[in-house]
């Protein structure tokens, strides 16, 4: 592995202040939290001050305040600073990127990539606002017309974790905000810098005082916020065990929920797929944002006849990749989160192979130039699906290969999780590709591409325990953000 010297100087180290936004001031409750850069632990990247108790409490008011006169704003207002937000991210593109590279660990190019869509995610909903429509229909009875139209809801809590600390909040936000709701955003406390810049932009582009407000913390101020009576929508991504701790906070009331929550994506490669399109997504779809992605390929089913052969090239891949500071251009590979995250991911690799899993390459603490959460990715081979690897979502820089006799069996395989999120096939035949459309339990389906990777005019999300509620973006994610309403008139 190249080892090379980060550009730190480069950077301004000076930590950013990180504070909660309530009703259109800045608050800055309790000592601040220290985040320090997980490639170099020795600088601080921001101080956040997390939220206390009465901060929800006011925030919740502020936004029952601005409600009315938000949800009543022409869909042109609204589509005007939505664009102005996604402009305002675009001109600070270099900025967030940075930011995001230092204080979450991915490398330059993912983090630029996330703000982008971040800033696109804004522009397509701007365009949405517009085109919330209804219908017109005729009564069953004489002279009697009927619309049915959708309205907003009203105060939305969105929680969010820290992977992809821009691009999920902007995918919550933008529709909530577009379809006329007001939105306390609580995101990871891992990232609160990323947060930080996100929200001075929406103050900037002219959201109004109390329609987006932001909560810093941790678990304590995300369930204080969900738990609110005064809340009526919640729209949760992160790990499955949080998401059912949410899922208890929201019952028992009427408020409407949206869980996105962890996978085990299996990615299908057959004996007639283009082996090595198949090999790059398997390296890049299960290691790369250190396979810290709910869409990882973390189960890679491979077809006998060909399973020697790709497993080979995939064990030579994979000790090639470049670990490294995630500012540093040949790094393929950033750091972990954070310590915790790299304990976790020891502690899984410590069980798999306690079960009797194959550890072929990786899983070591890597020493680095700068201290950081560096591991060397680890692969798994010859695994049987029952192996607690195949099991447990790990997100780290961790993958498994299976092998199947067939079609049949590698389906089979690839449905058998607790999870549904992501699955991917690479075959040449159309009636490989059939089936596994047809009997694929996941929710989102990739043939002949990565389990990562996609696009945000589409609905996004998954079966089983991957998620929960309405799918989030694309047009349909208005069926969670408005609720309908019939008006009967009589002619
Ligand atoms: P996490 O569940 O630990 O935390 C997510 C968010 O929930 C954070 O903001 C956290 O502060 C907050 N939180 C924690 N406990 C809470 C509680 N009791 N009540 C309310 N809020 C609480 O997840 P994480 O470690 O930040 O993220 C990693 C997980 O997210 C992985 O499991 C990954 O698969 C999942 N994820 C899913 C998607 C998806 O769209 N399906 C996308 C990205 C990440």
């Amino acid at each position: 592995m190249n080892v090379q010297t980060p550009m730190i100087g480069m950077q301004d180290t000076r930590p950013l202040e990180c504070t909660s936004l309530i009703a259109g001031d800045r608050v800055r409750s309790g000592s601040g939290e220290e985040r320090r850069n997980p490639s170099d632990t020795s600088e601080v990247v921001s101080l956040a001050f997390h939220a206390k108790a009465r901060d929800v409490e006011h925030a919740v008011a502020a936004a029952r305040a601005a409600f009315p006169a938000w949800a009543e704003l022409t869909p042109q207002a609204r589509a005007d600073m939505l664009d102005r937000v996604g402009s305002l991210i675009q001109a600070r593109h270099g900025e967030l990127a940075t930011l995001l590279a230092r204080e979450e660990g991915k490398t330059l190019p993912e983090a630029r990539a996330e703000a982008t869509k971040s800033a696109q995610l804004f522009k397509f909903f701007a365009g949405e606002a517009l085109r919330l429509g209804g219908r017109h229909v005729r009564s069953l009875r004489e002279r009697i017309e009927v619309d049915v139209i959708r309205e907003p809801v009203g105060i939305a809590a969105l929680v969010t974790p820290w992977n992809f600390p821009l691009s999920i909040p902007a995918w919550k936000l933008a529709p909530a905000l577009a379809y006329g709701n007001c939105a306390i955003l609580k995101p990871s406390e891992l990232t609160s810098g990323c947060a930080q810049l996100l929200s001075e932009i929406l103050v900037d582009a002219g959201i109004p005082a109390g329609v987006f407000q932001m909560v810093l913390g941790g678990g304590e101020v995300g369930s204080a916020l969900v738990a609110h009576r005064g809340v009526d929508l919640v729209s949760f991504t992160g790990s499955s065990a949080t998401g059912r701790a949410i899922a208890r906070l929201v019952e028992g009331r009427q408020a409407q929920l949206q869980l996105e929550l962890g996978g085990k994506n299996p990615l299908i490669v057959m004996a007639d797929a283009d082996l090595d399109a198949a090999l790059d997504a398997a390296v890049k779809g299960a290691f790369y944002s250190t396979g810290q992605r709910c869409t990882a390929s973390s189960r890679i089913i491979v077809e006998e006849p060909v399973a020697d052969r790709f497993t080979s090239a995939l064990l030579s891949r994979v000790q090639a990749l470049e670990v490294g500071h995630a500012l540093v251009a040949t790094s393929q590979i950033g750091p972990l989160v954070s310590e915790r995250q790299l304990d976790g991911v020891q502690a899984s690799l410590l069980s798999a192979q306690g079960a009797g899993s194959e550890l072929a390459w990786g899983g070591k603490r890597l020493e680095q130039p700068t201290a950081g959460h560096f591991m060397a990715p680890a692969l798994f081979v010859d695994t049987k699906p029952d192996e607690f690897v195949n099991r447990h979502e790990i997100f780290g820089p961790v993958a498994s290969v299976l092998r199947a006799s067939g079609l049949d069996e590698a389906i089979a395989i690839a449905n058998d999780t607790p999870y549904g999120l992501s699955a991917g096939i690479y075959t040449a035949s159309h009636a490989a590709m059939t089936a596994f459309k047809q009997r694929s339990t996941a929710g989102m389906l990739m043939i002949n591409l990565q389990t990562v990777g996609t696009d945000y005019h589409v609905p996004f999300g998954g079966n089983g325990e991957s998620g929960y509620g309405v799918r989030e973006m694309g047009p349909e994610v208005a069926s969670f953000f408005t609720r309908s309403r019939t008006i009967y008139t009589a002619g």
